[in-house]
Formats: structure tokens, C-alpha cells, sequence
């Protein structure tokens, strides 16, 4: 596979043209940013460990049926991935309210949601990504009610396969944002939905499930201290990058998993 042109470059990610049209190749940098870019550094490491944190999700939820982009790891830092055309909508996924929820609503970090609640922001880095309604994607037509019919409920799938993943590693999944897009199937001929994003500390929040420690990209944001301990402690956990950690036991025996109130 022949790596070509630079298409686009974000905060965290470049991706590059190959020889296939369907296919292109996403770069994971070392940068970290926050509050729209009004924070910034480079955080050496965190690349090749989101790199493999993602693989390793994303394969995990193809193994379930979840069409992603995901195709294969091409070096440390590179994986290719299926064309997308980005719908415009950052996808946010909530078990327990933390972030920009707490400071919207007055709601208590920590506070464990009935049920899972899904949020719909525009990608606008100039607007700040604002919340908007189901009627404003459909206004707009950002995207197809059909379309956010599938979104969600693959979301929701995704939510309850990520929860049960990281409760066997000891972390609880607070949140996390997904985007998806539309990429072309070549034995069904047509586009189809697919996952295109990575998930990785940058994307989820994961806390300890007995410490509560913060182990994702909320180190970064508030200052907490050491960020790339908190993202190879997940990868350590979830098994993988054996080479640039050392894998402690886990204990499994209390099981404090994420829990919905009964309605
Ligand atoms: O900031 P907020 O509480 O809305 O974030 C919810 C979740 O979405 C967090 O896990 C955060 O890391 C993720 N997120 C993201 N990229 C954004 C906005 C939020 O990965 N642009």
C-alpha cells in the first residue's frame, strides 16, 4: 500500500491518500489539545499507544458485528482505514455525568444516569461544537432520520459492548464521543454506515472502577498530572504494548461495574 498526499490534518490525527480510492492511511500524532485548541503540548508516546488502544476496540467490536473503518495496523503510529464521508455530528455517549454535563445541567460528577443519554454536537470547531437536537440534524440535514436511527442504536450496542470490555479490565466507561460515515462496500456495492473514529483515552472518559482515578484525557484537561501513565495503565490492561509496560494483576473478585437505576 503506497502512502501518498496529506488530505487532511486534525488536532491529533493526519490522514494520508493511498493507491486504492476506498482506502486511506490515519497517522496518530503526539499532540494533545483541549478546550477547542486553547490548550496545547505534545505528549510523547501518546500516538503509537492510541494507535494501539484503538486497534485493539475497534477489532473488538468488528468481532461483534459493528462495521467500523478499521482495516489494518501498518506500523506504530499508521493503520489503515476505510474512505468516510464524515456526517457532521460528534456522537457523545453518557453513563455517568461528568464534563461538560455537570457544568451545563448543575448535575453531580459521578451521578450514575438511569440509562445511557445520547448528545448530538455539530462539528464546528469555530462554534465550539455546540449541542444541538435530533430537529436540528434533520433541519439542516446534516443527516437522514434513517441514518440517526442506525447511528443510535449501533451507538448503544457499542456503549454496552465498551462497558463490558473495560468492567473486565477494572475501569468504568464514563463517557465518549464516535463519529461516523459513510464508506463503500464493495461486495454489497453501495455505502454503508460505518464507525470512523478512534477510541482511545483521548475519546472516552475511563476511571478506575475502585479508585475512580482518572486514566483518559481529563489528566490533560484539568492538569492532573503524568498522562501517559494513565493511557499505557489502559493499554497494560487491556493486554497489549506488553513491550513498553509492566502487566500487573488484575483483581476481578468485586465487582463494582457501572449500574442503571430500575425505572
Ligand atoms: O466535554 P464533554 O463532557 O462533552 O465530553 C464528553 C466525552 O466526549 C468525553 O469522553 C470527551 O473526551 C469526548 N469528546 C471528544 N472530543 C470532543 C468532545 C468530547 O473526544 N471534541
Amino acid at each position: 500500500m503506497n502512502k501518498g498526499k496529506k488530505l487532511y490534518e486534525g488536532k491529533a490525527k493526519i490522514i494520508y491518500s493511498t493507491n486504492d480510492k476506498h482506502l486511506v492511511i490515519q497517522h496518530f500524532k503526539d499532540d494533545a489539545t483541549a478546550f477547542n485548541n486553547l490548550k496545547k503540548s505534545k505528549v510523547e508516546g501518546k500516538g503509537a499507544l492510541n494507535n494501539r488502544i484503538s486497534e485493539y476496540i475497534l477489532s473488538s467490536l468488528a468481532q461483534c458485528g459493528i462495521k467500523t473503518h478499521f482495516v489494518k495496523r501498518l506500523n506504530m503510529r499508521e493503520q489503515l482505514i476505510r474512505r468516510a464521508e464524515i456526517i457532521p455530528i460528534e456522537f457523545i455517549i453518557r453513563n455517568v455525568a461528568s464534563g461538560s454535563l455537570t457544568k451545563r445541567l448543575g448535575i453531580q460528577e459521578g451521578t450514575v444516569l438511569e440509562k445511557p443519554l445520547l448528545e448530538y454536537c455539530l462539528k464546528n470547531d469555530e462554534l465550539q461544537d455546540p449541542l444541538v437536537s435530533r430537529d436540528h440534524i434533520f433541519n439542516f440535514d446534516w443527516a437522514s432520520k434513517k441514518d440517526i436511527e442506525e447511528i443510535d442504536k449501533m451507538s448503544l450496542r457499542i456503549n454496552d459492548i465498551l462497558i463490558g470490555l473495560f468492567r473486565g479490565i477494572g475501569i468504568k466507561l464514563i463517557d465518549f464521543k464516535i463519529e461516523y460515515g459513510k464508506a463503500w462496500n464493495k461486495d454489497k456495492n453501495k455505502n454503508e454506515i460505518v464507525l470512523a473514529d478512534e477510541i482511545s483515552p483521548d475519546t472516552c472518559r475511563l476511571w478506575d472502577s475502585k479508585t475512580e482515578k482518572k486514566l483518559d484525557k481529563d489528566r490533560f484537561r484539568k492538569d492532573l498530572g503524568n498522562i501517559i501513565e494513565g493511557y499505557q495503565e489502559v493499554a497494560k490492561r487491556l493486554g497489549i504494548m506488553p513491550e513498553v509496560t509492566n502487566v500487573k494483576e488484575v483483581n476481578f473478585n468485586k465487582s463494582s461495574s457501572i449500574k442503571f437505576k430500575k425505572k
